[in-house]
C-alpha cells in the first residue's frame, strides 16, 4: 500500500495479544513520519516488538488541544502522521477527537485502520443482541453519579455496553444489578485476548455476587454488557421521545412531564407517564 502525503491514519492496536496487529497497520506504522500516541513508552515496547523506529510523540487527553495544533502543521506540510492510543482503537474511550475534527476543519484526509477494540470483542461474544447497542464508556467512578446515570438507562431497549476498571468492577456490579434489576441478563468480559480471558454470562445479580466472592475476577480489564430492558418498560417509546420525557422531568412533575412530551412527540400520554414512573421510581 502507499502511504499519502498529508493524511492521518487512525491506527488500531491490539488490547492484549500482540498477534492481533493487522499487516496494514504494521506498515503504516513503519513508513508514515510520525506517530502520535497516548503514551510513548508504553507503546514503545509495542513498536519495539516489531522492529518500528517511526519518530513518536506523546498526544493525550491532557496535551491533546495544544499538540493537535503541531500535528496539523505537519500534515499541512505535507507529512503523514498515524495516531494510535496504549490499547485498542484511538478516540473509542481514548484521545483523538479533537485531532480528527480539527483534521477535518482544516480539509485533511482521515483514514482509518479498523482492527481491535475491547467494545466489539466483548459484544461479539456476549451472547446479547448485537443488532443494536448503546455504548456508554465509564460510568462515573462515584456511586451516586453513578447510579443516577443507571437510572437514566434503565428503560433503554438496546444493549448497553460500559467499560470498567479493576478498582471498581465490584462497585459498579452492585450498583446495576439494584438499578437495573438482579435479574437482568448480562455479560462479563474480562482480560479479553490475554491469558486470563473470562466471559461469563449470567445475570447482574449473579455477577456481582461472583466478583465480590472472588478477588481474582476483579484483576485487569472489563467490558460489562447488559441486556436492553424488556419492551413494556418503555412502552414502546422512542429513544428520542425517552429523552425529552425525562428532560421535562428533571424540572416538571411527572404528570406535567408526560402531558407535555406526549404534545411534542404525539405519542400517548399514558405511556410516558408510565415510562417515566419506571425510570425514577
Ligand atoms: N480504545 C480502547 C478500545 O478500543 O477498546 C479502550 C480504551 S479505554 C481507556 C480502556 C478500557 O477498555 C479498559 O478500562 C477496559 O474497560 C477496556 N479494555 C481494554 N482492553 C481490554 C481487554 N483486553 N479486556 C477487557 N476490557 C478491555
Amino acid at each position: 500500500m502507499s502511504i499519502e502525503a498529508g493524511t492521518l491514519y487512525i491506527v488500531a492496536t491490539p488490547i492484549g495479544n500482540l498477534g492481533d496487529i493487522s499487516a496494514r497497520a504494521l506498515e503504516v506504522l513503519q513508513r508514515v513520519d510520525r506517530i502520535a500516541a497516548e503514551d510513548t513508552r508504553h507503546s514503545a515496547s509495542l513498536l519495539r516488538h516489531f522492529h518500528i523506529d517511526t519518530p513518536m510523540f506523546a498526544l493525550h487527553e491532557h496535551n491533546e488541544r495544544q499538540k493537535a495544533e503541531q500535528v496539523l502543521g505537519y500534515l499541512q506540510q505535507g507529512e503523514s502522521v498515524a495516531l494510535i492510543s496504549d490499547a485498542g482503537t484511538p478516540l473509542i474511550s481514548d484521545p483523538g477527537y479533537f485531532l480528527v475534527r480539527q483534521a477535518h476543519a482544516s480539509g485533511i484526509k482521515v483514514v482509518p485502520l479498523p482492527g481491535p477494540s475491547a467494545l466489539i470483542a466483548a459484544l461479539s461474544a456476549s451472547g446479547l443482541a448485537t443488532d443494536r447497542f448503546c455504548f456508554e464508556g465509564f460510568l462515573p467512578a462515584k456511586s451516586g453519579p453513578r447510579r443516577r446515570a443507571l437510572e437514566a438507562l434503565s428503560a433503554e431497549p438496546r444493549t448497553l455496553a460500559f467499560y470498567e476498571t479493576p478498582h471498581r468492577i465490584e462497585e459498579s456490579l452492585k450498583d446495576m444489578a439494584a438499578i437495573l434489576g438482579e435479574a437482568r441478563p448480562a455479560t462479563l468480559a474480562r482480560e479479553l485476548t490475554k491469558t486470563f480471558e473470562t466471559i461469563r454470562h449470567a445475570t447482574l445479580g449473579e455477577l456481582a455476587e461472583w466478583v465480590a466472592d472472588d478477588a481474582n475476577q476483579r484483576k485487569g480489564e472489563f467490558v460489562v454488557l447488559v441486556e436492553g430492558a424488556p419492551a413494556k418498560e418503555n412502552e414502546g417509546l422512542d429513544g428520542e421521545t425517552q429523552r425529552i420525557a425525562r428532560m421535562l422531568a428533571e424540572e416538571l412533575s411527572i404528570k406535567q412531564a408526560a402531558a407535555l412530551a406526549a404534545k411534542i412527540s404525539g405519542e400517548k400520554k399514558n405511556a410516558i407517564y408510565n415510562y417515566l414512573l419506571s425510570v425514577l421510581r
